[in-house]
């Protein structure tokens, strides 16, 4: 059997809360704007365009504890807080009713954003990777376990920088639930166990500078709080 030329790294990694183990992760898919300034419309929408996704690496996922890195060459990080949705079985072309049954948890993650970059990206009609998906870019609480705590359809959604509130929203102000999001994602990729999906932001997104602190916050799902390293 062939060897591989070096050891491989360990998978990148989330906590779970009230345990040791670690949830391995293997891909992280993003969803773009998922909030609506207006109450959902119950019913078809027909000015809902589907969700669009983007990616970021697996290891840009970190505890969002400590000190978070201000990544180079940027001028605007920008924090976007969001529910993190932890998938636990592999499924392709799963029906929105049975995408719930492939969720392993649920964290609090910050889509850390080179808005700056993304501008110029958007633009120039170019990729957004170089925006979304530098080193520590994906900040992320533990996971809590379905099992242990259900999954929450609706509850606020905050983040604070320095005690000041800057985001506030409700999850269930979601455009698409994370039912139709993991359905949507599940007919273009093969969805596996260890993929995380994060499922957009509410409005309120600013920059952060260096020695900031962050809290943010999921009603049912948990906490964090971690400060903006030097740039
Ligand atoms: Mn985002």
């Amino acid at each position: 059997m062939a060897e591989y030329v070096f050891v491989p790294r360990k998978a990148p990694s989330l906590g779970v809360e009230a345990s040791t183990a670690l949830f391995p992760v293997r891909r992280v898919f993003c969803v773009g704007r998922n909030y609506s300034e207006h109450a959902r419309e119950m019913g078809h929408d027909p000015d809902r365009e589907p969700p669009f996704f983007f990616m970021k690496p697996a290891d840009a996922v970190v505890a969002a504890e400590g000190e978070i890195a201000y990544p180079p060459l940027t001028d605007e990080l920008h924090h976007e807080v969001e529910l993190v949705v932890a998938i636990g079985k592999d499924g392709v072309d799963i029906s929105p009713e049975k995408a719930l049954g492939h969720v392993w948890g649920y964290g609090v993650g910050i889509d850390l954003t080179r808005r700056d970059i993304q501008a110029v990206a958007k633009k120039m009609g170019r990729p957004w990777d170089w925006a979304k998906g530098f080193d520590e870019s994906a900040p992320c609480s533990k996971l809590r376990p379905v099992s242990a705590a259900g999954h929450p359809g609706k509850g606020s959604i905050w983040l604070k920088v320095n005690g000041e509130e800057r985001q506030r929203g409700d999850l269930a102000d979601q455009i698409w639930a994370v039912s139709e999001v993991i359905s949507y994602a599940s007919k273009s990729i093969a969805l596996k166990a260890g993929d995380l999906i994060f499922t957009g932001t509410p409005a309120g997104v600013g920059a952060l500078e260096q020695g900031d602190t962050v809290q943010a916050g999921i009603e049912g799902v948990g906490e964090i709080v971690f400060t903006v390293g030097k740039r």
